[in-house]
């Protein structure tokens, strides 16, 4: 069983990396976010509760977003382990995770913010299977379609410059003390995300003593359980 949480300003790659991880180890990945924006795309009440929030680069309450994580957490289909990305964002959400779960590892991927703001507002989404493109480094093959399904590429809401500029004050101001809490149990693993996706994942795996990616075999019970 391996509990993980990644941490970063947005644009680090958290939803990508915890992707690959969470494939490779059979963890789930549990992304705060992607809950928020599946709701908001598919008009639930939640959805409704969030999205102006969520446009203005905000943070959701605690309440809402702790009640969210402890749904997901409660569904207990996480037999090897999960990879929390995004949660906590700030001192009373970990304290609030800290009560109830242990944690294994957090990684912090870093990035400076001339780096976030080059990356997030040349971010695109592919609406309907979530594939993140950039602009600059991984443009998709026909200019504004997605290379898997063809969907008309789109921008997040939430990445523009105004919105970009909260959620960097809130992250250096609110979850910044929370790497440092973390930081204090002695299990935060601090990852250069400037680099390529696989060499971030390899640098990844290194500090949390995994094995490189895809050389896990089936069976190996020292790949996902224990
Ligand atoms: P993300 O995809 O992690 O950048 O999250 C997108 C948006 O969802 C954030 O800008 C917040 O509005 C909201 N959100 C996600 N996680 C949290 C959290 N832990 N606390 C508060 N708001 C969150």
């Amino acid at each position: 069983m391996r509990k993980y949480v990644i941490m970063g300003v947005q644009g680090s790659g958290k939803g990508t990396q915890s992707q690959i991880l969470a494939a490779d180890l059979d963890l789930v990945h549990i992304s705060v976010g992607d809950i928020f924006r599946w709701n908001v795309q598919n008009h639930t009440k939640l959805g409704a509760l969030v999205r102006r929030t969520m446009a203005a680069g905000e943070l959701v309450g605690d309440d809402l977003v702790e009640s969210v994580v402890r749904d997901r957490l409660t569904q207990h289909d996480w037999n090897f382990g999960f990879i929390v990305d995004g949660f906590p964002r700030n001192r009373p959400q970990a304290e609030f995770f800290l009560e109830s779960y242990d944690i294994d590892g957090v990684i912090v991927l870093d990035l400076p913010d001339s780096e976030v703001r080059r990356r997030v507002l040349n971010r695109r989404v592919c609406p309907a299977c979530g594939i993140n493109y950039n602009l600059i480094d991984s443009t998709p093959k026909v200019p504004g379609q997605c290379d898997s399904c063809g969907a008309q590429l789109v921008t997040r809401e939430d990445d523009t410059e105004e919105a970009l500029a909260v959620r960097l004050h809130d992250y250096h101001e609110k979850t910044d003390p929370v790497i440092e809490l973390f930081r204090r149990k002695e299990y935060v693993f601090n990852v250069d995300a400037r680099s390529a996706p696989e060499v971030v994942q390899e640098q990844i795996r290194k500090s949390l003593a995994l094995p490189p990616a895809g050389a896990r075999t089936a069976g190996d019970p020292g790949a996902a359980g224990a």
